[in-house]
């Protein structure tokens, strides 16, 4: 059997073309559209201003790439988790954090990671493979029809899910044209954060397409020594070419930059490390995302104490240095940073 194209991976152009060889006007891809990013049909069928023929034709030349959800966690703090499955019945995991200003989406770039770091869950089944535009657009639509029911509205995205969203470039660039287009999701990109572990070639390009979506860079060490041992891509781009090439996104786009750094007892949270992170932020246009390390069962690890990150804390700031300590959402089902998985972690 022929294999279905799937719509959610078409851009609108495209899908007008597919409209053109079923022998339908260009106008039925608008309405399509509607029924897909504005209203949440769940099957052609739902699309009740199509002539018949043209949903049936559609029924079976095409589908809508929907992921299967395959289990729901709620937090006591408001915040839910997905299991979703692939097509090829692997699976990923999606965020929803309820935040004052609107609900917020984290979203899984790939199934696993390559990038090995010491701390976080996501990168320890290893890698599987890239999530397709498609698989990212769709979390999104999904998570967004989830807040809509709620009666919620979808305001931001995260990508900070399982993966490393530079590793998918092209992916991440077509699913950002998605994000944008008035005629898909609509939102605007300064909504978006895109948190990467430092690939210094892709931070450059993406600096070069000058996209106001918010960088957010995890730091985690102030000097190569640690950083090499807690995040192996250190090896790689050390941390001079890596602040170089978010110097350079900075001019290039002019946004402000988020650098992330979890504080884990013992490890990188001492007086020392605050004075070295100080000394290399302080005059940089920056924001430092302070994060309590998220306990990983298969990990011996654990979160600084209340007192060591307000000392720390303390360091940056008298330094100058924008500090924020980012609140702990969704630790109970395993939701927050570096917990997610590609098979449900968490119970509830
Ligand atoms: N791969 C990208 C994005 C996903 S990870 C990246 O590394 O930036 C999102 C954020 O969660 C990163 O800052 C990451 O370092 C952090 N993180 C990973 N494991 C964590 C843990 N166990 N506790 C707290 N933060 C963690
Ligand atoms: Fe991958 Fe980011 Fe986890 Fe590192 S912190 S293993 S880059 S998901």
């Amino acid at each position: 059997m022929r294999k279905k194209v799937n719509i959610l991976a078409l851009p609108p152009e495209q899908l007008v073309v597919l409209l053109s060889g079923l022998g339908h006007p260009a106008y039925r891809a608008e309405q399509i559209l509607v029924w897909l990013y504005q209203k949440g049909a769940r099957s052609f069928a739902d699309m009740t201003n199509l002539p018949n023929s043209l949903r049936e034709q559609l029924s079976e030349f095409a589908e809508i790439g929907f992921l299967e959800l395959v289990r729901r966690l709620v937090s006591r703090d408001g915040t839910e988790k997905y299991l979703f499955a692939l097509a090829d019945n692997q699976t990923v995991e999606t965020v929803v954090l309820p935040y004052n200003i609107g609900y917020s989406a984290c979203i899984s770039t790939q199934v696993g990671c390559k990038m090995g770091c010491m701390f976080c869950a996501s990168g320890l089944p290893g890698f599987s493979r890239n999530l397709s535009a498609a698989e990212i657009l769709a979390q999104v639509l999904q998570a967004k029809q989830e807040v809509s029911a709620q009666g919620r509205e979808l305001k931001s995205l995260v990508l900070m899910g399982s993966g490393e969203p530079l590793d998918n470039f092209t992916a991440i660039v077509a699913f950002l044209e998605a994000v944008q287009d008035p005629r898909r999701l609509g939102m605007s990109l300064r909504h978006l954060t895109l948190s990467t572990s430092g690939l210094v070639p892709k931070i450059r390009e993406l600096a070069a397409l000058k996209l106001p979506l918010t960088l957010a860079v995890s730091l985690h060490a102030p000097n190569n020594s640690l950083r090499d041992k807690i995040m192996p891509i250190n090896r790689k781009y050390p941390l001079e070419e890596l602040l170089a090439a978010c110097d350079e996104y900075t001019k290039l786009t002019g946004r402000r930059l988020t650098y992330e750094y979890t504080l884990i007892e013992g490890l990188n949270d001492g007086v020392k490390e605050a004075r070295e992170l100080a000394a290399l932020l302080k005059k940089r246009l920056c924001h430092l995302n302070l994060i309590p390390f998220n306990a990983v069962p298969e990990l011996e690890l654990s979160p600084s104490a209340q007192t060591v990150v307000q000392a720390f804390t303390a360091i940056l700031r008298s330094s100058g240095v924008k500090v924020t300590v980012r609140r702990r959402l969704g630790a109970d089902i395993a939701a927050a940073c570096g917990q997610l998985s590609n098979k449900m972690s968490g119970d509830c």
